[in-house]
């Protein structure tokens, strides 16, 4: 592409010095009295003008190339030293290891997950680890200062749910001691209920003639004995003894 706007250059520069020369020599066209220097100069400098410019753009500069190709082989071969020295400001950028902050500590994570994905001579090119061990001593430091502190703080907080447990025990306690009176009750009333039951199962015994219900053994019974539930007996009239109150 280069050549090819090359030769237009070329050519609209020989064209534009042959009309200046004889305007008829290149401009084969349109009237005799209009070939003039100024259509030639017209026509042919702003060809050049733009040949020269898509010419330039297009140039495949060698002094570029040759930078481009140096800095590609360049950079081939001083890979590992870039990323070292990349790693090395990074580790760097942490600044005053004795002003390090326990929230750098994922940073310096990273920085340490970083140099350890590195090949053993991106390693060796690395020279700021000492500073990177330096900042997780550092920081590992102020951990276990943080934790102290924190381990203090949840043993209070334990000594505080002690506390509330022992309030929360108080409320099952009563609970407790509520539930069997509770079920005392129930079973009070299945006493009841049995008593009652056995109430009306009992066994009392009336007389031919009287009108009362007994108890086996009471001194109305002697002439006569006849035994009937309880229940039947008051549905048939009869009432109890008031001697023997069945
Ligand atoms: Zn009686």
């Amino acid at each position: 592409m280069n050549t090819f706007f090359f030769l237009l250059l070329v050519l609209s520069l020989g064209c534009l010095i042959l009309g200046i020369i004889k305007p008829s020599f290149v401009i084969r066209w349109g009237l005799e009295e209009k070939r003039t220097r100024k259509r030639v100069l017209k026509y042919f400098g702003i060809g050049f003008i733009v040949f020269l410019i898509l010419f330039s753009a297009t140039i495949d500069n060698p002094e570029v190339e040759k930078y481009k190709t140096s800095t590609d082989t360049k950079h081939t071969f001083s890979n590992n030293e870039e990323i070292a020295v990349t790693l090395d400001k990074k580790i760097a950028a942490l600044g005053d290891i004795n002003l390090i902050s326990l929230d750098k500590s994922e940073d310096i994570k990273e920085l340490r997950g970083e140099y350890e994905n590195l090949t053993s001579e991106q390693k060796i090119l690395v020279t700021k680890l000492s500073l990177l061990t330096e900042a997780e001593n550092k920081i590992n430091g102020l951990k276990t200062s943080a934790d102290v502190e924190k381990s203090l703080q949840v043993s209070k907080e334990a000594d505080a749910e002690k506390d509330s447990a022992v309030a929360k025990e108080a409320v099952p306690q009563s609970t407790v001691q509520e539930a069997p009176a509770e079920s005392q009750k129930t079973e009070d009333i299945v006493k009841e209920g049995s008593t009652q039951s056995q109430n009306n199962e009992l066994t009392v015994y009336i007389t031919k003639t009287g009108s009362k219900y007994h108890r086996d053994g009471c001194r109305y019974l002697r002439q006569s004995k006849i035994s009937i539930s309880k229940s039947e007996a008051i549905n048939q009239g009869y009432t109890p003894c008031s001697v023997c109150n069945p």
